[in-house]
């Protein structure tokens, strides 16, 4: 016993080192209808060992718990006690990302853009820095439809080693290169923790990928950097456990994280992934942090980018992160999804149309700069 209740101590002098506001956790424990005195009295008395304070209601037929406390006893365990019928977890299982404990929006500022105000951002740039000349074209035309971060890989995650796996560092500087001469941010893939130091030395924003998302080391670390992450979330992952990677980088002192929806993985084939748009209204309400959508890897084909696009930005999304090349069906990687120039100025046209139907501003400036011929 006298173990154990210095392990909840223990556990919530961590917390509070972690430099965390830990309010109460709370729960609440549903016994059995004919759940013993005897077990009921057992499983008050493991909670208070586990630090908690336990608020017993007597019903007629049924004994409910309410049981709050600084520490977080696993539910599963507390359900698997004789006489218990259900445990109620009531309080999320992270912090620092949910809108209890932030409520009102975060706003990450790179260079002159806000991520997460009134204006929704449109990211967008090749999947991967193929070559110099792809490299500034693509960049010119994302940038003059309205684009006001640039996107690009330089350390690609490709499901096989046989495909391009990007041209690392030299890719990097092409990127840097052409963001530099557009006047645009630049938001790079990372890994790995290895490539921290490189990708902070040209990037402004690091990508951490959908197969990524569980990448606990990779997530500390980057808890420790200057710049924001802008996290994806995984193939197969719950919005909770999003959420929980979120947390990984926010605890360690980082708290510009850029959530960004791409599409899972569900029986469905038709498209490459299942583009959840639901993920979006969810994850506005549970959390502070700006969403951003990544219809290219969420349809896998340009024709059903632009539509998924214009849903995205309709859901309330902060931003769209999109793949544009200046000649996809030469691309290296992603070139199925990636648009051409001429359709991603399309879209910018629809979403200035879409946006400020549901008060939201974005980008206006193109229409004048098309006029003086750049
Ligand atoms: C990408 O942005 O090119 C990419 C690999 O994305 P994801 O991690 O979402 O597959
Ligand atoms: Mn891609």
């Amino acid at each position: 016993g006298r173990g154990a209740a210095a392990g909840a101590a223990g556990d919530s002098r961590r917390q509070r080192s972690l430099g965390m506001n830990m309010e109460a956790d709370h729960m609440v424990v549903v016994m059995d209808e004919r759940a013993t005195e005897l077990q009921i009295e057992t499983v008050v008395a493991r909670l208070v060992e586990l630090g908690m304070d336990v608020h017993r209601s007597t019903g007629v037929t049924r004994t409910v718990l309410g049981v709050v406390g600084q520490t977080r006893p696993d539910p599963g365990l507390i359900e698997m006690f004789e006489g218990v019928h259900e445990v109620l977890r009531i309080s999320e299982p992270y912090k620092l990302a949910s809108r209890t404990f932030k409520p009102d929006n975060t706003i990450i500022t790179v260079g002159d853009v806000r991520i997460g105000g009134d204006e929704v951002i449109v990211m967008a740039g090749p999947c991967s820095a193929e070559t110099e000349q792809q490299v500034r074209t693509t960049a010119a035309a994302v940038r003059r439809a309205g684009a006001k971060i640039f996107r690009g890989g330089a350390f690609k995650p490709r499901s096989s080693p046989y495909s391009f796996q990007g041209l690392g560092e030299e890719g990097l500087r092409m990127l840097r290169d052409a963001s530099t001469a557009e006047g645009m941010a630049l938001v790079s893939e990372v890994m790995d923790i290895s490539q921290i130091p490189l990708i902070e030395k040209y990037c402004d924003i690091f990508q951490v990928g959908a197969r990524n998302m569980q990448n606990f080391t990779l997530l500390k670390e980057l808890g420790h950097v200057r710049k924001p992450v802008l996290l994806k979330r995984g193939i197969a992952a719950t919005i909770e456990e999003w959420l929980l990677s979120a947390e990984y980088v926010l605890s360690g002192g980082n708290t510009d994280v850029i959530l960004c929806e791409r599409g899972i993985r569900t029986f469905e084939t038709a498209t490459r992934n299942t583009f959840d748009i639901s993920a979006i209204p969810v994850v506005k309400k549970l959390s502070h942090l700006p969403v951003l959508a990544d219809p290219s890897h969420g349809a896998g084909r340009r024709d059903m980018v632009a539509p998924m696009a214009r849903a995205a930005v309709a859901a309330g999304c902060d931003g769209l992160i999109l793949e544009v090349h200046c000649d996809p069906d030469r691309a290296l990687s992603d070139g199925a999804q990636s648009m051409f120039p001429a359709q991603f100025d399309r879209l910018m046209a629809e979403l200035r149309i879409i946006a400020p139907a549901i008060g939201r501003s974005i980008c206006l400036e193109p229409v004048a700069r098309r006029g003086w011929g750049s």
